[in-house]
């Protein structure tokens, strides 16, 4: 037996195995943070939100200090040459380049810097929970203003092309602003016709999916799927909060949260879906990497491929109702005298409207695009913060045919511009829209049975081969590497497009 057919629990270079056990302390104090998080997303009494910004401020500080520790530093450099010697795809290459990728880009930024920008995001976020309900753009443009000073500033320390190259990177290694403003010109060129052809239609009647629907039944329906999916409760649990969200605490302990809602029936259950392709992500994650900074998903374009696919190519899937519905039925008798075609007519309705997070799976992209482009347009200065109400609204206007009536339901509507940078948060919603087209296409090129097994509940062959080619790699390889060999080819529009036709019937 060969000293690597055991999983690597500890290495033999000590200088290695010193830099394994930082890793550790940072990873433990960040999960730490992510529980006391989870926390204050469910379970937290109101009274104990203070003390809690404050106990996650202190965990985030000693965070990064151990990381970018000078020690740390020195045990990089002193690993060039184990480096160079390893074989390197191999486990100790990549915690070396991965960890010193992220040790680089954390130095760069000045501990004052931080600073400042954590404080001025305080104050941003708090004035947006006032300027939104009060529809007051006056009150939040100077705020505005500064964050975009502090994002250019956060993007001047490193070395780019577009101020959002450094922003984008931060979420989605390896991408830049001119690489995705083609892709997506490419996109909207395809989309903006393509809504306007199936929305030229009244929408679908979607009535049947609101009234009064037990809130225990609908818990009871989603665990039954996500688990048929594979997303172990095992290592992971599902609990209610107000904006779900997916989070981990280490490899055994993955959580999902939903949002409880009982005058509507699908939301829940295609949030718990959405939430547990994220989860099954990191559940798959090869167990050799606990601890380690390779312990997560590779990009946030790539995590976001996994929730759309398991969300829409499954969940929203005709192949999928003809095993679920009749359970559904049961579940619900609201449903027992409704046709599954009327049932999935419903569920998959597209209209023009003016929200992201409540659009459509036809019409989202085209909302995500227009702020991407904004955001580009903020930070190399074409477009002044006092013009971005005139700047949306007619971006609205233009791709989607919707006039924006106020702030509120306008740029004031999503909270990323007012809790951090401007720059890099929406490009992984469309990115990952296009990749689960591409990795779903792969996937039943692999498994032509797929699309069958679904019709009998099956998802072995699917989550098997998701596993296998991205989720047990974490961060091991590059997103660009891991797209390129999953799914044979780069990334591009093609599949998605012809998925969205395909579905909508377009011409
Ligand atoms: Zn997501």
């Amino acid at each position: 037996m060969t000293k690597f057919s055991a999983p690597l629990a500890t290495t033999a270079h000590p200088q290695l195995q010193e830099l394994r056990e930082i890793l550790a302390q940072v990873n433990d104090l960040s999960s730490a943070s992510a529980l006391l998080h989870w926390d204050q997303a469910t379970y937290m009494p109101a009274g104990g939100a203070a003390a809690r910004g404050r106990q996650l401020a202190t965990l985030s500080r000693l965070a990064h200090e151990t990381f970018v520790h000078p020690r740390v530093g020195e045990l990089l450099e002193n690993l060039r040459d184990l480096e160079s010697e390893v074989d390197s795809d191999g486990f100790e290459a990549a915690l070396i380049r991965v960890t010193r990728r992220d040790y680089e880009k954390a130095a760069r930024i000045p501990t004052e810097f931080e600073a400042r920008m954590s404080e001025h995001s305080a104050i941003a976020y708090e004035t947006w929970t006032r300027a939104r309900p009060a529809n007051d753009w006056n009150l939040i443009c100077p705020t505005m203003e500064k964050t975009l000073d502090l994002s250019r500033e956060l993007a001047s320390f490193t070395p780019h092309e577009h101020p959002a190259d450094p922003l984008i990177d931060d979420s989605d290694p390896g991408f830049s602003a001119a690489q995705i403003s083609a892709l997506f010109s490419e996109l909207r060129d395809e989309l903006v016709p393509l809504v306007r052809e199936i929305t030229s239609q009244p929408p679908a009647d979607d009535a049947v999916l609101r009234g009064h629907f037990d809130v225990k039944a609908q818990r009871r329906f989603a665990r039954q799927v996500v688990g048929d999916f594979g997303y172990s409760f095992e290592r992971g649990r599902i609990d209610a909060t107000h904006h779900p969200f997916m989070t981990k605490f280490s490899l055994g302990d993955v959580r999902i949260t939903i949002r409880e809602d009982d005058a509507e029936v699908s939301s829940l259950l295609l949030g718990a879906m959405h939430e547990a392709g994220h989860g099954m992500y990191e559940q798959g994650i090869s167990p050799i990497y606990e601890a380690t900074p390779l312990a997560h998903g590779a990009s946030s374009g790539l995590h976001e491929s996994q929730s759309r696919l398991w969300e829409n190519f499954v969940g929203r899937s005709p192949a999928f109702w003809q095993h679920y519905y009749p359970m559904f039925q049961r579940a619900f008798s609201q449903f027992d005298d409704v046709p599954m075609d009327a049932f999935l007519t419903a569920l998959n309705r597209s209209e023009r409207t003016l929200i992201r997070t409540e659009s459509d799976e036809l019409t989202y992209n085209l909302h995500v695009m227009i702020r991407f482009d904004l955001e580009l347009q903020m930070l190399d200065g074409r477009l002044q913060i006092a013009d971005l109400p005139d700047a949306w609204d007619a971006r609205y206007l233009a791709d989607l045919g919707v006039q924006v009536p106020d702030y509120a339901n306008g740029c004031l509507q999503d909270v990323h511009w007012f809790m951090g940078a401007i720059g890099g948060a929406f490009q992984c919603y469309t990115l990952g829209n296009i990749l689960s087209a591409q990795f779903y296409e792969a996937a039943t090129r692999a498994h032509p049975s797929i699309e069958d097994d679904m019709a009998r509940g099956e998802f072995g062959a699917l989550r098997d081969w998701l596993t296998g080619n991205l989720y047990r790699f974490g961060r091991a390889r590059e997103p660009q590497q891991l797209i390129e060999s999953a799914i044979g080819g780069p990334l591009q529009i093609g599949p998605y497009m012809n998925y969205l036709r395909g579905k909508y019937g377009a011409s």
